[in-house]
Formats: C-alpha cells, sequence, structure tokens
C-alpha cells in the first residue's frame, strides 16, 4: 500500500456513486428458510407513494438502516423490507386533477386503472431516493398494497375476522367528510379552534343558544341540567321548534352546563359526539338534515339544497325576520376537520362496516412491547381512553380494496366471499354459489375498505402471514413516526391480536418529526422544504445520513440544519485523511502479521489506545442494542478525532518514520487493529465510506462482516492512566511551543518529567526531544509575572478610587509589588 493509491481529498459522490454500482444487494436478503440465527424482522412503514420521499422520511429510514446494519453484523436474519401503502384519497384527488374529470365521470375500473399507473411511477421515483441514501432494503421482500398478493391477505382478514364477529355492518353515526364524500375514522379527525358564532334563539318556552342553526331542522329534544330551576317547571313538556315547527320534548340531564348559553341545548341528530351519546341514550329519533355531499335534505323544508354554510345563512336571517332570534356572541370553537382536505366533517347516521375495539386487550399488549422511547406509550394509552365508538372501516371510495361481499337482491342477506375465491372484486364478480333463499341475483357491495386496514397487516405480511413460509410473527421492530401511533401502531395490535392472538412486535420504535432550518414544521407554504436529494447531491449520503445520526434521538423532532451536514461532511474529511496516513504506514502490514504479532511488544500507549478502542466497542454495542444512534455516533467521531488523529498518531509518529523496526511494528499493529475495526463501527452509520475503508482489507463487503468484538484482555486501567500521563505531557509541550510561537517539530534542548514510571520513547519522538526521567524535587524559581488585584480588599476600602488604584498596581513592575507586599507595606 503505498500513499499515491489513496486520493488526498475524499471525494463522497465518486465512492457513493462507485459502490451502488458495484454492491450485490442480495447481501441484504433475508433467509425464510434459515433457523440457526436468530430472527430479526422489521415491520418497515410502507410509505404512501407521492413520488416524493421526503426529509422526514429519509430520517426514519436512517434508524431504521442503522438498526438493520447493526443486527445483521451481529448476527441476526435480519429483514428490512419496503412496502408501498398505495390505496387512499390522494391518489384519486391527484388522477382526478391530472386528468380533469371526477371518479364518476369514467367507469370503476378505469378509474382503478389510472390510480394503479400513477402509483406504480411515484414508486419507481422513491425507490430511486432509498437506494441513493444507501439503505440496506431486502427488496425480495418488497409488497404493495394494491397488488393482489398483498390485498388477498387484507380481504382474507376481513373474512375472518367477519366469520369471528369481530367485523359487523351496522347504521351508525360516523364522521363524514362532505368533500370527500366518504365516512372516515375518529383517528382521522383533526382538531382546529375556529371563530363562530354562538345565537340566541327563543323557543316557545325556553330559549336555547346554538352555533349551528341549520340543524334545528334535526332537533330532536331539547336539554337543560335538572338542577336548573329556571326551566324545572317544563321539564317532560313538549317544546315548538322555531321556522320548522316540529315537536321536541324537554328532556333533563346532568351533562348540560347550566352557565353556557342560556342553560338549555338542541339535541340534534347530529351536531356533535354529545348529541350521539344523548340520542342513544333517550332512545330519540333520527332526522337527517343534511346529505351525504353536505347538502340540506328534504327534511329542511324550504332550504333544502342549500349548502350547509348557506343554509345557516338563510335561517339566521329568517330568525331575524320573525324576531326569534335575540342576540349573537362570537365564541372559539375546536373544529373536527377531515384529515386530508380540512373540510368540517359532519356526523351522519350511515350504514357502514366496522370493527369491534377491546380496548382492555389492547392496552394489556402495549404493555409487552418494549417502547423506544418509553414515554410514547403513554400516547397510545391516552388514545385508547377516549375509545368510545368502533372502528369505522368502510369508505365510499373506488381506488381501495374492495369488500369481498354481495348483498341477495330477493331476501337481502349478506353474502360473504369464501376464502378460496378472493382475491375478488365483488363489482366484476358474482359469488359462486347461490344466496340461501335460493336466488342467485346479487348486489355487490361498492364501499370499499379503509387504507389502514391494508396497512394494519403490514406486521402479519412481513412475518409470512399466508404465505408459503412458516408465521414468524412477532416482528421485532416496528419503527414509525408519533403522528401515527393512534392510527398504525393502535390498528397494528388490534389486528395482530383479532387473527393471531399475537403481539405483532417484540419493540416500537418512534422518530421525531423534521423541523425546517428556521424550526417550524417544513411545508410548501412556508418554503423551508429540503429534499433528501439536495444534500446528497450538494455533500453525500454519508453526510446526511449523519445528520441523522446526531441530530438528535429516537421519539424528538430534530431540526434540519446545513451546518449539521458540512460538519458531517467535515467529519468524512477528517477520518479519509487519518485512514490515509495510517494506510500509508501498514505496507507490508496485514491480516496475517496481525494475527502473528506478539502483544506483549506494545508500548504503553498502544496500550492506552487499544484500551479506549476496546471501550469504545463497549460503548458502541450498549448503546446501539438501546437504539441511542447519537450517542453512538458522537462516540466513535470522538475517537476518531480527539484520541487517536490529536494524540495518539501525533506520538507514534517518531516510531513510523523512525528506523527501529520492532517499535514502528507496534504502531503498526495498532493502526491496523484500529482501522479495521472503525470501519466496522462506522458501517452501520456511513455504509459508502465505511465499505470505502474496508476494501483495502477485503475483498468480501464491510456489510457481510460480524459486528467486532471487545477484547477484554487490552481494557487496561494501569496502561490508561500512564497513556494519560503521556498524553498530557506532549499536550503540555505542545503549548509550551506555541505560546511562544515555535514550530511544533522544534527540539527542545532537553526535557526532565519527574517521579513518573512511563516510557519516554514516544514523548520523546513526539516532541522531537531528548527526554530524561528524574527523580526528587525539580529546583524552580519562582518569578513574579503579573499583579492580580483583589477587588474584594480593595473595593470597601478605596470605594470609587478602586479602579484608579488597579491601574496603577497593574503599570508597575510584577518584581517591586511583590517586594513591598513582602516589606508588610
Ligand atoms: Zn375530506
Ligand atoms: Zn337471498
Amino acid at each position: 500500500m503505498t500513499e499515491s493509491e489513496i486520493p488526498k481529498e475524499y471525494n463522497a459522490n465518486e465512492v457513493e456513486e462507485k459502490w451502488m454500482e458495484k454492491w450485490n444487494l442480495s447481501m441484504y436478503h433475508f433467509n425464510w428458510g434459515e433457523d440457526t440465527r436468530p430472527q430479526y424482522i422489521i415491520d418497515t412503514p410502507p410509505p404512501y407513494p407521492t413520488g416524493n420521499f421526503h426529509i422526514g422520511n429519509a430520517l426514519n429510514w436512517c434508524y431504521i438502516d442503522f438498526v438493520a446494519r447493526y443486527k445483521r453484523m451481529r448476527g441476526y436474519n435480519v429483514m428490512f423490507p419496503q412496502g408501498w401503502d398505495c390505496h387512499g384519497l390522494p391518489t384519486e384527488v391527484k388522477v382526478e386533477e391530472t386528468h380533469g374529470i371526477t371518479k364518476n365521470q369514467v367507469p370503476r375500473a378505469e378509474f382503478r386503472r389510472m390510480c394503479r399507473e400513477l402509483t406504480t411511477g411515484n414508486i419507481d421515483k422513491m425507490r430511486k431516493t432509498m437506494l441513493r441514501l444507501g439503505f440496506s432494503v431486502d427488496w425480495s421482500n418488497e409488497f404493495v398494497t394494491m397488488e393482489p398478493s398483498y390485498f388477498v391477505k387484507t380481504q382474507k382478514s376481513f373474512v375472518r375476522m367477519y366469520n369471528s364477529d369481530y367485523i359487523y355492518h351496522e347504521e351508525h353515526p360516523v364522521n363524514w367528510c362532505p368533500r370527500c364524500e366518504t365516512a372516515i375514522a375518529f383517528a382521522e379527525v383533526e382538531y382546529e379552534t375556529r371563530q363562530t358564532k354562538l345565537n340566541f334563539v327563543h323557543f316557545d318556552k325556553v330559549d336555547i343558544a346554538t352555533t349551528r342553526p341549520e340543524l334545528m331542522a334535526a332537533c330532536v329534544a331539547v336539554a337543560v341540567n335538572p338542577e336548573d330551576e329556571r326551566y324545572s317547571q317544563y321539564i317532560g313538556q313538549d317544546i315548538t321548534v322555531p321556522l320548522f315547527g316540529q315537536k321536541v320534548a324537554l328532556i333533563a340531564d346532568e351533562d348540560v352546563e347550566p352557565e353556557f348559553g342560556t342553560g338549555a341545548v338542541m339535541i340534534c341528530t347530529f351536531g356533535d359526539k354529545q348529541d350521539v351519546r344523548w340520542w342513544v341514550k333517550y332512545g330519540l329519533p333520527l332526522i337527517k338534515a343534511i346529505d351525504k355531499q353536505g347538502k340540506m335534505t328534504k327534511a329542511a323544508g324550504k332550504y333544502e339544497g342549500m349548502s350547509i354554510a348557506e343554509s345557516r345563512e338563510a335561517v339566521i336571517a329568517d330568525l331575524k325576520a320573525t324576531g326569534f332570534l335575540y342576540g349573537q356572541k362570537p365564541l372559539e370553537q375546536n373544529v373536527g376537520l377531515c384529515w386530508r382536505c380540512d373540510t368540517p366533517i359532519e356526523i351522519l347516521s350511515e350504514p357502514q362496516w366496522f370493527v369491534k375495539i377491546d380496548s382492555d386487550s389492547i392496552l394489556k399488549t402495549a404493555d409487552e412491547i418494549n417502547w423506544y422511547p418509553e414515554y410514547m406509550k403513554v400516547r397510545l394509552q391516552n388514545w385508547t381512553g377516549t375509545m368510545e365508538w368502533d372502528w369505522c372501516i368502510s369508505r365510499q371510495r373506488i381506488f381501495a380494496t374492495p369488500i369481498p361481499i354481495w348483498y341477495c337482491k330477493k331476501c337481502g342477506e349478506v353474502m360473504i366471499a369464501e376464502e378460496s375465491w378472493l382475491p375478488i372484486d365483488p363489482n366484476e364478480a358474482a359469488p359462486k354459489k347461490t344466496c340461501a333463499c335460493g336466488s342467485t341475483e346479487f348486489e355487490p357491495e361498492t364501499d370499499v375498505l379503509d387504507t389502514w386496514m391494508d396497512s394494519s397487516m403490514t406486521a402479519l405480511h412481513v412475518t409470512g402471514w399466508e404465505s408459503e413460509h412458516e408465521l414468524r410473527l412477532p416482528a421485532q421492530i416496528r419503527p414509525q413516526g408519533h403522528d401515527i401511533i393512534r392510527t398504525w401502531a393502535f390498528y397494528t395490535i388490534l389486528r395482530s391480536l383479532a387473527l393471531e392472538g399475537k403481539k405483532p412486535w417484540d419493540s416500537i420504535m418512534i422518530n421525531g418529526m423534521v423541523l425546517g432550518p428556521d424550526g417550524h414544521k417544513m411545508s410548501k407554504s412556508l418554503g423551508n422544504v429540503i429534499s433528501p436529494e439536495e444534500v446528497t447531491t450538494q455533500y453525500s449520503a454519508d453526510a446526511f445520513r449523519q445528520w441523522g445520526a446526531v441530530g438528535g434521538s429516537t421519539g424528538s423532532d430534530v431540526m434540519f440544519r446545513w451546518k449539521d451536514v458540512v460538519s458531517a461532511s467535515r467529519f468524512l474529511q477528517k477520518m479519509w485523511s487519518i485512514y490515509r496516513f495510517s494506510m500509508s504506514h501498514l505496507k507490508g502490514f496485514g491480516q496475517e502479521d496481525a494475527e502473528k504479532f506478539p502483544t506483549g511488544s506494545l508500548l504503553i500507549i498502544d496500550r492506552w489506545l487499544l484500551s479506549k478502542l476496546n471501550r469504545l466497542v463497549d460503548t458502541a454495542t450498549k448503546e446501539l442494542d438501546a437504539y441511542q444512534f447519537d450517542s453512538t455516533f458522537k462516540a466513535i467521531r470522538g475517537f476518531a478525532w480527539e484520541v487517536l488523529a490529536d494524540n495518539y498518531l501525533e506520538l507514534v509518529k517518531g516510531r513510523l518514520y523512525g528506523d527501529e523496526p520492532e517499535g514502528r511494528r507496534a504502531a503498526q499493529y495498532v493502526l491496523y487493529r484500529t482501522m479495521n475495526t472503525l470501519s466496522l463501527l462506522l458501517a452501520p452509520f456511513i455504509p459508502f465510506f465505511a465499505e470505502e475503508m474496508y476494501s483495502r482489507f477485503s475483498d468480501e463487503s464491510v456489510h457481510t462482516h460480524a459486528w467486532p468484538a471487545v477484547d477484554e484482555s487490552f481494557i487496561n486501567e494501569e496502561a490508561e492512566a500512564a497513556g494519560e500521563l503521556i498524553k498530557d505531557i506532549t499536550g503540555e509541550v505542545r503549548r509550551y511551543k506555541s505560546d511562544r510561537g515555535m514550530a511544533l517539530n522544534a527540539p527542545l534542548k532537553k526535557l526532565e518529567i519527574y517521579n513518573a514510571n512511563i516510557d519516554t520513547g514516544d514523548i520523546a519522538g513526539a516532541t522531537n526531544s531528548e527526554v530524561e526521567l528524574m527523580e526528587g524535587v525539580p529546583s524552580f524559581e519562582y518569578v513574579p509575572v503579573e499583579v492580580k488585584p483583589n477587588m474584594g480588599i480593595l473595593g470597601p476600602r478605596f470605594r470609587k478610587d478602586a479602579g484608579t488604584v488597579v491601574k496603577v498596581l497593574k503599570a508597575e513592575n510584577p518584581a517591586a509589588v511583590e517586594a513591598q507586599v513582602a516589606s508588610g507595606k
């Protein structure tokens, strides 16, 4: 090995592209048939194929990749699969936009084809970004939820859960987005504070206050608090609703707050969740005043056909004109919005499909899972505690997994597909048997499944559920964002329990969000979006990955800062020059020499370094076992930069360039071991750089090599203490020279070291000076060099003149001042 073979500058892009070409990605494949190594299956998030693998994804994938690479090196049979969660509204909306159509203007099958086409193209783009970032994905276990090979499992799970009474069909109030024209789950409702008006309206016996006067059309009762004396005389009587004329009962319920508004509230079907509770509790009638498109129905009388907003205005105008409205005041209200389009949701009663939620078993299972960080479990517990309704899984859309159900036209019975018929789209195929009533005429279910029904199957899918392989549930880890704990994590636990009676994973690792360089959430409108490609083009994938490793810890949000990428890039250059220097001295020293090397001939400073190196391996192993990427990477970086480059290399230069073969050999041995170990420790974090380092040690990939083991025989506290002393002494000498403007390699006449039993060879080499070990007490001559006035004494004594006194003292010759002090003046 000669220095000229290793370029001076590290050209990251060239190196990274080279390895992308060369790597045989089958080294990352999971071995389904193997039982000797323990399995480590990762339930990778399947991103939504938007075509843009954003920086938040990239951070999450960095974490996953660190773990996958580390575990492989630790001897696990690792699966890092990659899925794509294709179905759903955003793709439908995009297709409508690009083709200038609405979903109902083209045949269902044609619309699905357009969605599939868009999705396939988007997946290709995102795959490229993943490869560029060096993620060690196992592409032999890729899955695409829109493919029959995947959604057949979603359908099978539906059939099994239906047959075991986990799934039922019922008319029930659900959250409804009038823009998307579909039911949505509670987990998909987001709340926002909005300004609205509270309207005060005379009813015939009581006054009510409402923010939704248009819902008077659907008023089915008025409620007051039983303790409220203003209204007690009317409880049980009928009340007439103004403008609409229906007579409703005045009921008493302790949930009514007497202090709010007038203390009397309308119960409508449905203004909010509380209305639903009262409606169930008192068995009230159902009036549907709003339809699926958010238009007023016939029940709204003359307001029929108006939008909700138009109708609200018209009703208020009419209430004013007729004198029923007697006041208005502004009110801040928490409004539920559709997570996809921000439209205020309505609660409509519609026949829908539901999955039963058993909160207790979900909470119990959450306790059996290790949470990283632990405090994220509370989010799941809190959410589970608020569950009042079952999970609504039917959607009134097209691009999704079809529900394998038909309805008999004659008797109305539900016909569910048999498992052997799956996958099937009931809109394209008829059932393969007749109804119990003898009829062969069926109506297909046109509703489709919630996308979470697909994605909550990932843990089952990647562990081989319903495949030719034996089921390997639970997976070992689920990495995911904290924003989808109440959806993806919650539903996955539910499904795994329902279908296999087991927890889906041993552990869950939560990553934070990436904030823009300005500290705000990245968004197009703020113009603070950074793409991973920008970083890889300007710097490198390894620099990006380092930012991911040191930017934050699991669970916490991370700010993107270019200066972190710049310093990551600088570390690559620094590490490269350490490597280049070391390799230039390893000419003629290889694996065999290292194995045969008599470690008894190591000098103290060599032992000091090897002790530190083995401690580093120990730390890195423990920290990575706990998914502490930031502290691991910082420890490696600190070792390379401060311990190795700033000290060890300086101390052994004398030996490396000298002509004493034994000492030179010892330094070579240390450099060989250290470079080799560092390339292994760096492999999970900066896989391209580590591979480039390791390529000069072996023809095999560093990523197929085992993680280094701690060699306890090298951990030696005595050697560390002695090494520290040598390091400190040479550090002092260096400071001495630089304080005097001397060149660092300028020889000193002589260095005398008192009362220390240490090797002096390396000190001599590093300081380029003769060194002698001395005993006894050195003779020092003390010379006063500076006057330091004590303000604690001068201040109170001289008050405002203290400043002048200090000035005078400082201007004096220190020796003269000392003489005066000594004489007692
Ligand atoms: Zn919507
Ligand atoms: Zn029938």
